[in-house]
């Protein structure tokens, strides 16, 4: 979350004072970043935003809550989406970045999650948080821009780590299987577990190679929307399945806490979730199909 999503909209969207101000400490971990999208009331469909920020003078005024924020804990610095103009639409949302000292600003408890135990998630609070108007990230007006700039990157991010995971939850399994006895011989001995291994490992092959792909995009700065959208969908609905065909082969010790594959299966879920659902995903795709 610091590293390929927040800090990069420092790097990209922010001023010089902005950048010398955060990144170095960014850089060395003292200060921890979030992004505030997604609020109690409007999560997929990010217009619906309720999160206002009105100028006055030299602050912006800040109100309004977030949910589900990913370092919302530990973060010292959130970039928060909010509405500069509730009548503009799409053009009326701007980003900022806000101190999590400022006063008004609160945190909500950590939340309680089925998965990703290591990571905080939690609700975030503005009561007239008064925002310096220097803290303005880029233009008034154009975060949701910047926000569907960025987003193919973070959902390349997802891509890979759902490759990375539905690769190691086979590895782990093949081991498994070629360990547990039933019926006088190993698992792995039986056809239908050689084939679900196979099926697997060629569908991770596949989409190791169009999420590399999608990296090489990236580099060259033509990584568009539909294309990472691809990877995201892909990939993670291959993560759940991986998850899922090898937590079956693991039997009832795949359902047990201290085994990798029972935690996979718990972690894998919220990736067809977060940075926007696969349904959103698909619709992005047919929106271009449709075209
Ligand atoms: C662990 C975790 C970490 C997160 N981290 C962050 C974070 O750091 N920052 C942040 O801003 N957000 C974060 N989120 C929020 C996440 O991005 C949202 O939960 C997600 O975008 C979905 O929004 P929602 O929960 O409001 O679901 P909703 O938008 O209410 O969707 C409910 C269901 O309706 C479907 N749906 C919605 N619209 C359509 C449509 N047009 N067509 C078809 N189906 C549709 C959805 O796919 C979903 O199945 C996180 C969430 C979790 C659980």
């Amino acid at each position: 979350m610091h590293n390929d999503i927040t800090v990069p909209y420092i790097v990209r969207y922010g001023s010089e004072e902005q950048k010398q101000k955060y990144l170095p400490r960014c850089t060395t971990g003292e200060l921890i970043t979030a992004i505030a999208m997604t609020e109690p009331g409007a999560g997929s469909d990010l217009q619906g935003t309720n999160t206002t920020a009105v100028l006055d003078g030299d602050h912006y005024i800040l109100n309004g809550s977030k949910t589900f924020i990913t370092n919302g804990q530990k973060a010292g610095l959130v970039i928060v989406v909010a509405k500069t103009d509730t009548t503009a639409g799409s053009k009326g949302i701007s980003l900022f970045l806000v101190e999590a000292d400022l006063p008004g600003f609160s945190k909500g408890k950590n939340l309680t999650k089925l998965g990703l135990k290591a990571q905080d998630t939690s609700e975030l609070f503005f009561q007239d948080v008064k925002v310096p108007k220097e803290n303005l990230l880029g233009e008034e007006g154009r975060g949701f821009i910047y926000l569907m700039q960025d987003l193919p990157q973070e959902r390349l991010s997802i891509a890979v780590g759902a490759v990375a995971n539905a690769r190691a939850i086979l590895e782990a399994t093949v081991a498994y299987t070629k360990e547990r006895k039933a019926f006088g011989t190993t698992v792995a001995s039986f056809q239908n577990t050689q084939f679900k291994l196979a099926e697997l490992s060629a569908e991770i092959d596949c989409a190791e190679v169009y999420t590399d792909r999608c990296t090489e995009l990236l580099l060259e700065d033509n990584l568009d929307t539909v294309t990472a959208s691809k990877a995201k969908l892909l990939t993670t609905d291959l993560q759940c399945k991986v998850a899922d065909e090898c937590l079956q082969l693991h039997g009832g010790w795949g359902y047990m806490w201290e085994y990798p594959v029972c935690r996979a299966f718990a972690d894998s879920r919220i990736q067809r979730i977060y940075g926007g659902t696969n349904e959103i995903m698909k619709l992005i795709i047919s929106r271009e199909l449709m075209k």
